[in-house]
């Protein structure tokens, strides 16, 4: 996709603090990041979000999550992480190209995400 930006970020375009890549997968660094460790990881294939996925892209998918666990105790989550995909206005997606955020690296636990209204 031309203008995306996270597209521009696997081509090299726009730099940015890798963390891995493969043949099908990018992970780098968020630019502001919301605890001590804060990364993402994207498809090489321009994916929207997770409104756009298919039934080909399962392993893909998968591909993503199982990296999970192993980039996240790489960068410092010795105690857990969090990881969020938004999807959507109503998800709060800012980028619309598929990524899945991992979070943590601190100490302390994390923040609840959604208040419990009661
Ligand atoms: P979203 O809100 O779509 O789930 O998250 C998009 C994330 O991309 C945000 O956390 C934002 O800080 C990050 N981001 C936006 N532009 C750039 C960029 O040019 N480089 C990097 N490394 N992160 C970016
Ligand atoms: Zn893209």
């Amino acid at each position: 996709m031309e203008n995306c930006i996270f597209c521009k970020i696997i081509k090299g375009e726009i730099p940015s603090k890798k963390v891995y890549e493969d043949a099908d997968i990018f992970a780098f660094h968020d630019i502001h990041p919301a605890a001590p460790v804060h990364f993402m990881l994207i498809p090489k294939l321009h994916i929207a979000s997770l409104n756009e996925v298919e039934e080909k892209h399962q392993d893909l998918l998968g591909k993503i999550m199982f990296l999970v666990p192993s980039l996240a105790k790489e960068q410092g989550c010795t105690d857990g992480f969090r990881t969020i995909i938004n999807t959507g206005r109503v998800g709060g997606q800012e980028v619309y190209h598929l990524h899945a955020h991992v979070i943590g690296g601190g100490t302390e636990r994390l923040p609840v995400m959604i208040p419990n209204p009661s």
